[in-house]
């Protein structure tokens, strides 16, 4: 009988990610090359942040519950998430998506994630933020609705092409404390959405180290923080124009 030896590399090829989170991917020559890893503009730096998972959190805002008919969870956030396929930055333009006759705008503060942890405790929360941009969590609202009836999942309503809309960073260091920054939409140069981030029912703080139970944050992780009261449809042609205190405007137009 004879005995074939395999060298050990081959038979166990490394693997990515550190020895305690394996992915359990192995490194090999792919079938195809994917598109690069959307990238946020940092302002005052050439460099870009690469963005690894973005989470979103729900019902944020009180006055946001309200107008949807839902009750306030005062104990702890809910999440949903969106892919990396969904982030659309640095566009003029973001289309109409199919399968929708409710296309909805969301603004929301986006906090962008700069040092790995896991089970982060509040107070050193901010300890792991690089920055802020506005963004918008655009929704199909019909699907969304259809989903909650049936208690489906929202990935239709909230995962998909352009659904995740996300504007320069700001540094925190130059952004400073989160408090008393108005949050504000305009559609069409009208005011439809308009808050202070301190009407956050969860802080940015809280939201990191709920989160951070759950999962093992990354750098390169981002966090929308929920919408304001004023969500409405949005049709071909609307401007819509996103302003937080301290942070770069996003103007997207909305094209077939
Ligand atoms: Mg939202």
């Amino acid at each position: 009988m004879t005995v074939r030896l395999i060298p050990l590399a081959l038979r166990f090829p490394p693997i990515y990610g550190n020895k305690k989170y394996r992915t359990g991917i192995i490194l090999a020559k792919s079938l195809f090359e994917l598109p690069p890893t959307a990238s946020i503009s940092i302002d005052g730096d050439t460099r870009v942040f690469p963005i690894n998972r973005i989470f979103c959190v729900g019902r944020n805002y009180a006055e946001h519950a309200a107008e949807m008919g839902n009750t306030v969870d005062r104990s702890a956030p809910f999440y949903f998430t969106k892919s990396l396929q969904s982030v659309s930055h640095g566009q003029s333009h973001i289309r109409y998506p199919t399968g929708t006759q409710n296309y909805h705008h969301e603004v929301e503060f986006v906090v962008f994630i700069g040092e790995a942890g896991h089970n982060i405790p509040a107070h050193a929360a901010m300890d792991h933020v690089f920055g802020y941009a506005c963004g918008l969590d655009m929704t199909r609202r019909d699907l969304q609705a259809i989903a909650k009836e049936k208690r489906r999942p929202w990935d239709l309503a909230k995962d998909f092409e352009q659904s995740a809309v996300i504007g320069t960073i700001t540094p925190k260091k130059t952004f400073g404390q989160i408090g008393p920054q108005k949050i504000e939409l305009l559609v069409n140069e009208n005011s439809a959405q308009s808050a202070y981030l301190s009407d956050m029912i969860h802080s940015v703080p809280n939201i990191i180290c709920d989160l951070s139970e759950y999962y093992t944050l990354q750098a390169g992780d981002v966090i929308m923080t929920g919408t304001p009261a004023g969500v409405g449809p949005v049709v071909i042609g609307d401007k819509l124009d996103a302003r937080i205190d301290g942070l770069s405007n996003l103007v997207v137009t909305v094209e077939p």
